[in-house]
């Protein structure tokens, strides 16, 4: 529930306009990007409509139900695994051959439930999450949209093996969308959030993206407060850093004080209904659970990801499931804050900028050269089309 509140909050603000970011990196159509993510598309357009991919992952949700004999099976299982036991007890009594044959008998029993656990743990399903690519291209062309830096689009491969050779700060705003009511020609508005971060080379030479956060408010006093807060911002950032392409990219979400520079300013509000990602959170995320994938959803905000669920859907009413409130994909970071799958498409969207702002910094290896010979055949071949980010309306069905 935490961060749904913080919509309630922002459907109030009125709209602003996000800024125009000057860019100095290149230009390709989303058709070129998407390719170079795996992701497909019919020409310029996304190959489905929101709608039906609500369909096929309801479908495909359904097909992951624990087939009927599971219960059954187990059931099997936990009885040879019972005569196992007892053939163990017997044998604790006993010397010698008979001792030895108990024995055996007792490792074979539990051999075979052991086989029989995982025969019966194959028979549920594994989700497959085969619309990932295509809700991939739902959310990628929205962001992108919606980025003050919309008319940068790098190649994917560039992006993503992107190291500059200076420092890179990256500071920016990125739309979020809210209520739209075509009936009475209310087309909605947004609201205009900030992201920012630095980009460095490290020591193994991998890129490092660092996000520095303030923490005020009563609750950071509390005994432990200061580790428990770093140790959640560690456990967020291993999140991000695990699921990167390759592994490649190291994360830092670091808790400072005035001095450190922050990033933002968080206030922590025991009393809040929710998060809002740049203003305040509330000290819960963290003590439960669940606050590690909280966590790790806010800073996804910081890093320039706006939310993927429908706000008001999710704000107003459950309907019948997650696919149907939320109406993204629901393994995702970014559309269920519940989650912690980051895809490919949210590392393109955070690694980019630091081409579109790095300019003559950027750091040419060979395998970024060849990227950039790859992006200027594209862009000879064909000059690319600009999105136009100075685009005002707002209409979130048309994402
Ligand atoms: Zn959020």
């Amino acid at each position: 529930m935490s961060h749904y509140a913080f919509l309630l909050f922002a459907i109030l603000l009125p709209g602003t306009s996000f800024a125009q970011s000057t860019s100095t990196g290149t230009n390709l159509k989303i058709s070129e990007v998407a390719a170079g993510l795996n992701i497909p598309m019919n020409g310029d357009n996304c190959r489905y409509s929101r709608n039906d991919l609500i369909t096929m992952d309801r479908k495909a949700m359904d097909a992951l139900k624990i087939p009927a004999g599971y219960d059954e099976a187990n059931k099997a299982c936990a009885e040879l695994s019972r005569k196992g036991t007892e053939a163990s007890n017997r044998a604790a009594g006993l010397t010698g051959d008979d001792w030895q044959k108990a024995n055996d008998e007792s490792v074979r029993y539990f051999e075979q439930a052991g086989e029989c656990y995982k025969a019966a743990q194959a028979m549920i399903p594994k989700d497959k999450d085969e619309q990932a690519n295509d809700w991939a291209c739902l959310e990628l062309t929205g962001h992108l949209h919606d980025d003050g830096m919309s008319s940068c689009t790098p190649v994917a491969q560039q992006s993503l093996n992107f190291v500059p050779k200076n420092p890179v700060r990256v500071e920016g705003k990125e739309s979020y969308h809210f209520v739209s009511l075509p009936g009475i020609g209310f087309s909605g508005f947004h609201i205009s959030k900030p992201y920012r971060y630095t980009m460095v080379q490290e020591s193994d030479g991998k890129l490092g993206i660092t996000v520095k956060i303030k923490f005020t408010g009563v609750a950071t006093k509390e005994a432990g407060m200061k580790e428990k807060i770093q140790q959640r911002l560690d456990e967020a950032a291993t999140i991000w850093e695990k699921q990167s392409p390759g592994k490649g990219i190291h994360f830092h979400f670091i808790s400072v004080g005035d001095d450190g520079n922050p990033d933002f300013t968080v206030d922590l509000k025991p009393n809040a209904k929710g998060d809002l990602y740049d203003t305040y959170w509330l000290p819960s995320v963290f003590s439960d659970d669940t606050g590690k994938s909280t966590v790790a959803h806010e800073l996804g905000h910081m890093m320039g990801i706006p939310d993927e669920y429908d706000p008001v859907r999710s704000v107003t009413w459950e309907v019948n499931d997650d696919l149907d409130t939320l109406r993204c994909n629901p393994r995702g970071i970014m559309c269920d804050f519940y989650k912690q799958k980051v895809y490919p498409y949210y590392y393109y969207l955070i690694t980019r900028r630091g081409i579109c702002v790095g300019g003559a910094d950027v750091d040419i290896n060979s395998k970024v050269k060849q990227s950039l010979d790859q992006v200027q055949q594209i862009q000879s071949a064909d000059s690319a089309k600009k999105c136009d980010s100075t685009d005002q309306t707002v209409d979130s069905g048309a994402k």
